[in-house]
């Protein structure tokens, strides 16, 4: 199966292949089997649907090819933050039940009423505001009305709450809104057995309670992320949100679920020199080379999410080894410390790999950049071309195949 990326918007660096003039020296390759793989594994964990979150581009992966995939394979929602995000989904010919939940206060609703967009609502002004469009539009706005239970984001708080789902009652008799949901956001559904999820279990329950007292009702309560759907049954009830899981990354500290990576970003050198002991490398020279030494130059820098702050710590791998990355990251580029091996231009360098060929894993970036394996997905840059390709069941290492 292939997918052409809506994001793929790098003209100057056309998908690489082994040999060729302008082919590209970098690409993210992204496994739809394993974005597959991982749906199919977390809706088996659960009697509730799943929305697959696609928001930021997918973390990174690419929204389209991948709300597609998750749809096929046990989704039957999907989740965005933007209302743009949603209506380039239905761009894309995606029919789904679709939500969105963070709004601009002036936002204009009625183009993601009219393609059927459901709208997360925290406050009654953003529920009269969505009315509003609705009226204007003789149509009838889903909306799924969000609790804050803890976190202290988005959410209607507590003391805001019974005047919220008055309101919304009074809209949904008016044939302005209909309220499909109440939902909420986890503080810590990583830690299993958080004091604070049983907390917010308690209070969710007691704001869709409530909800039906003033005469709604929702069709759905959702509460769980990609964590809580994989080990926190309680959280599920009609509906779960995964995201990262759905990328192949383990939500749970210390329990492996068999989830797998996605995403592999590389690239190939584009110049390998030999230099002697003691060479400085890279702005500052922070770096020296210990030995006489072959640098290769890695056309990715932190524009394209190549975290300058993994200077010093990161490593690569090329050729089946790790390499360290000398000195600084730049904008654009890095240098490798090749040591006594080396490399030429065709080779691959591999900055994000699944763990069975030998990484480096997304964890691994977050762990030396001091951040979340979400930062560095969204991090990277839309220079950096996608690549779709299905490896579902092979166990190839890097080979023309996977060139495609
Ligand atoms: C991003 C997000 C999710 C997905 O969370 P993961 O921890 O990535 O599974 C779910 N719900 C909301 C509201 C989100 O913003």
């Amino acid at each position: 199966m292939t997918y052409s990326s809506p994001t793929a918007h790098a003209p100057s660096r056309a998908a690489p292949t082994r040999t060729g003039r302008g082919s590209a020296v970098a690409e993210a390759v992204v496994d739809l089997g394993a974005i597959a793989d991982n749906t199919e594994l977390i809706a088996g964990a659960t009697d509730a649907a799943v929305m697959a979150v696609v928001k930021a581009d997918a973390f990174g992966h690419g929204m389209v090819p991948v709300a597609r995939t998750a749809l096929a394979h046990g989704a039957s929602w999907l989740g965005v933050a933007t209302t743009a995000e949603a209506l380039a989904l239905r761009d894309a010919g995606i029919t789904a039940p679709l939500l969105s939940w963070l709004h601009g206060p002036d936002e204009d609703f009625r183009p993601a009423i009219l393609a059927d967009v459901e709208l997360s609502v925290s406050s009654i002004g953003q529920l009269a505001g969505i009315a509003e469009c609705a009226a204007e539009l003789g149509a009838t706005a889903t909306v799924h009305l969000k609790v804050d239970t803890g976190l202290s984001r988005s959410g209607a708080a507590g003391a805001d709450w019974p005047a919220l789902v008055h309101s919304a009652r009074r809209l949904e008799r008016e044939g302005l809104v209909r309220v499909r949901a109440v939902w909420s956001h986890l503080i810590s559904a990583d830690e299993p057995g958080s004091g604070r999820t049983a907390t917010q279990l308690h209070r969710f329950d007691d704001a869709v309670a409530l909800a039906r007292e003033a005469g709604l009702d929702p069709e759905l309560r959702h509460l769980a992320n990609s964590a809580a759907a994989l080990d926190e049954p309680r959280t599920h009830y009609e509906l779960v949100r995964p995201g990262i899981g759905l990328y192949g990354v383990e939500p749970v500290a210390g329990r492996t679920f068999g989830l797998r990576a996605a995403l592999t970003l590389r690239a190939r050198p584009v110049l390998v020199k030999r230099v002697p002991a003691g060479t400085g490398v890279s702005y500052g020279h922070d770096y020296a080379t210990a030995t006489d030494s072959n640098l290769a130059l890695v056309p990715l820098g932190y524009a394209d999410g190549v975290p300058r702050l993994a200077s010093g710590c990161a490593e690569v791998r090329i050729r089946g080894r790790r390499h360290p990355v000398a000195g600084r990251v730049a904008m654009d580029q890095f240098v490798v410390d090749l040591g006594a091996h080396t490399a030429d231009t065709q080779d691959e360098v591999v900055l994000i790999g699944p763990e069975r060929e030998g990484g480096p894993a997304v964890t691994e970036w977050a762990e030396w950049a001091r951040t979340l394996p979400h930062e560095i997905f969204t991090g990277i840059g839309s220079r950096v071309p996608r690549r779709y390709v299905d490896r579902r069941g092979a166990d190839l290492p890097h080979g023309e195949e996977y060139l495609a």
